[in-house]
């Protein structure tokens, strides 16, 4: 009997550490499949001349049955990552809601590019959305958004949308610019805000036909930014994208992507615990001021891809609440909550204790961004591939490619496919999410309560290790469930930990036992290396960190008995790793 709330989730929503819930699984798969042909053969009976099944070519049959017998057996190399010894990347099990759900969407392969393609599958994705919305802190009857293949297709639904919002108030800068002769101010008018444009339309009685002609992305930008140079009075470099130094490689993709090239993505400064700097966010904003280069975006992280750090998004909007305010420069606010947020359904419950204040107070903050990138295919526990976007409202979810203010567009119909990047969209994820939202809930009794337990049980790990270990340094703070840590002695150099950190890496890399992951940190976190340095007096002689990394997410370490079963394990292998790789050095101590 499961003897916690995350445990009792974790045998009810899963399949089972030992496939417990076997028998159910398979009766609600064979159920699913009932439902589905008895709905096939309820429609257009006298269709058809009927064929016996014995009339199928048994050849090919017996060929497509041993190949996929084949396939089935190949799969089995798959690295397992069902089971809680698999702490490598932010995969585990998938929860049987989204499983269900997500077979049930593809038996009908609806088209969620439009609602004539899916008729069901995009009122599915409506309602998965405003779950999502809802649990990040928007007001679900305002929010709007959709499901993408992934956190880094969600990243950049976000740029495309900052990008015609800000090619809007560019033109109208250079209309202004160039039929008053007055100065362009880039930075003034590329941030100008909504009500400034429509103040200077009214002003200027402007038409979309009239302003089509000064818009970067609607006509040649390469003409279009040597019009701002001349207006501006100095060559226009482009905007610049604002991320943290953890940012994931996707903000880089998109750099590249939307033609900005990458020295146009600029990294925010870490603090000393690995977070985005606000002090640093400011000095380059001003960077950009004082070259003239708009800012697209400021994104900052929730849950870091390398060690799920919060950045201080409260304080992130903040301090853009008040460029807004005072200097009437409005910035795009993107949060990147791919990995981290579904923490949000800790919040308000229970358990919200599993998490700092700051990170709560950081997670609470998601719904004042514009938009918003998360990844069900993470912590949701759903199926490959499934990430979403979200904006706060219509007008921030609308891409216009010159349609100013943001007019409803009926020529687009009912469709979403006008603004998404992506065509054809499956509704298995959408509804992968939407049974999860309606069974297990994003609430903190449902998903939150296990995604709390993920973190204590990060906690539970550390402390575990480093008793039985006292080589093994843990990389601090921990906000959510990824533990980094590396292999130091008292005073050893850098250079030395990493080469015996990445020897236990390999170590744990080819037993069969465990799956962790490796990371090296690099100079742009160079004061959170300092920080870990100076807690066993280590020497700097190098600039990057390596460490090993564990991502407790699986759903089964919510059980205490796989935690009594496994920690002394893997602590047994770490000291074991740490006692034959330096038998002389133990001597000689
Ligand atoms: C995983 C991740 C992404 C990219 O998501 P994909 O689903 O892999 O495309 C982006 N940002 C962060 C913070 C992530 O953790």
């Amino acid at each position: 009997m499961p003897d916690s709330p995350a445990a009792a989730i974790a045998s009810t929503y899963f399949p089972g550490a030992r496939c417990e819930n076997e028998r159910w699984v398979r009766s609600e798969m064979l159920g699913l499949l009932d439902h589905w042909f008895d709905w096939r053969k309820s429609l257009f009976p006298d269709d058809f001349a009927a064929t016996s099944e014995a009339a199928a070519a048994p050849e090919a049959r017996a060929d497509l049955s041993a190949r996929l017998q084949e396939l089935a057996q190949a799969l089995t190399a798959e690295t397992p990552t069902h089971t809680p010894r698999y702490i490598g990347h932010m995969k585990a099990e998938i929860s049987l809601p989204a499983l269900f759900g997500w077979l049930a969407a593809m038996l009908h392969n609806p088209n969620n590019t439009s609602q004539e393609a899916s008729r069901v599958g995009s009122v599915i994705e409506t309602e998965a959305v405003a779950m999502l919305a809802s649990m990040l802190g928007y007001d679900p009857a305002e929010a709007q958004g959709h499901f993408t293949s992934g956190g880094t297709v969600a990243n950049f639904e976000a740029v495309w949308r900052a990008r015609y919002r800000m090619d809007h108030w560019l033109s109208l800068g250079l209309y202004v610019a160039e039929t008053t002769g007055e100065p362009l101010d880039v930075f003034a008018a590329a941030h100008m805000g909504w009500d400034r444009f429509r103040e200077l339309w009214d002003q200027h009685g402007l038409t979309d036909a009239t302003l089509r002609r000064y818009s970067a992305a609607v006509g040649n930008p390469a003409a279009v930014w040597a019009r701002i140079g001349r207006a501006a009075g100095r060559d226009y470099l482009g905007p610049v994208l604002l991320a943290p130094g953890t940012k994931h490689y996707s903000w880089l993709k998109a750099a590249n992507v939307f033609g900005l090239g990458e020295g146009s993505l600029w990294s925010i400064a870490l603090d000393a615990e690995g977070r985005l700097d606000i002090e640093d966010l400011d000095r380059l904003i001003r960077e950009a001021r004082a070259q003239g280069r708009p800012v697209l975006t400021a994104v900052s992280v929730a849950g870091t891809t390398e060690t799920s750090e919060i950045d201080p998004i409260d304080a992130v909007h903040d301090r853009l609440e008040a460029w807004e305010r005072d200097e009437g420069v409005h910035i795009w606010r993107h949060v990147d909550a791919a990995y981290g947020g579904f923490l949000c359904a800790v919040l308000g419950g229970p358990d919200e204790a599993a998490l700092s204040p700051a990170s709560a107070a950081a997670l609470r903050a998601i719904g004042r961004a514009d938009s918003v990138t998360i990844d069900p295919h993470k912590l949701g526990y759903v199926p490959y591939a499934c990430g979403a976007f979200l904006t706060r409202d219509r007008a921030r979810y609308a891409v216009s490619a010159f349609d100013a203010p943001y007019l409803d567009r009926p020529e687009l119909g009912d469709g979403k496919w006008a603004s998404t990047l992506e065509g054809s969209r499956t509704a298995a994820g959408a509804a992968a999410t939407w049974l999860t939202g309606r069974t297990l809930g994003f609430g903190p009794e449902g998903l939150g309560t296990l995604l709390a337990e993920t973190v204590r049980t990060a906690r539970a790990f550390r402390g575990a290790v480093a008793a039985a270990v006292p080589e093994v340094r843990f990389l601090e703070p921990v906000d959510a469930n990824i533990v980094c840590f590396s292999l130091a002695r008292e005073g050893e150099a850098l250079s030395s930990a990493n080469a015996r950190t990445a020897a236990l890496f390999d170590a744990i890399h080819a037993s069969a036992e465990l799956s962790a992951s490796r990371t090296t940190l690099g100079a742009g976190y160079a004061r959170l290396i300092d920080r870990h340095l100076a807690s066993y007096d280590g020497v700097k002689d190098a600039d990057g960190l390596v460490l090993v990394r564990c991502v407790f997410m699986n759903p089964y370490w919510a059980d205490p008995a796989n935690r009594g079963l496994l920690f002394p394990q893997i602590a047994g292998f770490i000291r074991r790793h740490v006692e034959a790789a330096a038998p002389a050095l133990r001597g000689a101590a």
